[in-house]
């Protein structure tokens, strides 16, 4: 992300220039709709549930304008995807389906604080914790109509 004069921009000012913007609005909706950490392809979908005709290039322009002005955070996954959150949801640790890339967020208050205080203890100051764990959601089970049964590989 480029460093922006707008990241200064204050919070009051940022909801205003979202609100003159419908294709702003709207993302934020689908992110506030989708309540999960969700790649910029499943925001997109939300998008057009409502907005069918939104071009790919305003919809790609409102979620910069959201990331470089701190109110949407990325994380990019271990296999280079990218997901999308509100800036302020608490949930940063990130469960990862291996089976179907399912991503799930949890809150990491303790995680959180365990590590700033590791670090600490370093001389460092950590950063937002932002942490990927991955995990077997059911789906595996559901796809091949077994149940608490791992199939191999
Ligand atoms: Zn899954």
């Amino acid at each position: 992300m480029p460093a922006s004069a707008a990241i200064n921009t204050p919070p009051d000012r940022i909801a205003q220039l979202i609100a003159k913007r419908p294709g702003r609005r709207a993302l934020l909706r689908a992110v506030d709709e989708i309540g999960e950490a969700a790649t910029s392809a499943e925001l997109y979908e939300a998008v057009k549930c409502r907005h069918a005709d939104i071009p790919r290039a305003t919809f790609f322009r409102a979620l910069r304008f959201l990331l470089e002005n701190g109110v949407l955070r990325k994380a990019v996954l271990h296999g280079g995807e990218c997901v999308y959150q509100r800036a302020n949801d608490p949930r940063n640790i990130l469960w990862v389906c291996d089976d179907c890339a399912k991503v799930s967020a949890f809150r990491s208050d303790e995680v959180s604080a365990a590590l700033s205080q590791a670090a600490r203890r370093r001389g460092m100051e950590a950063s937002p914790v932002s942490v990927e764990v991955h995990f077997h959601c059911g789906c595996r089970w559901e796809s091949v109509g077994e149940r608490k049964e791992i199939r191999p590989g």
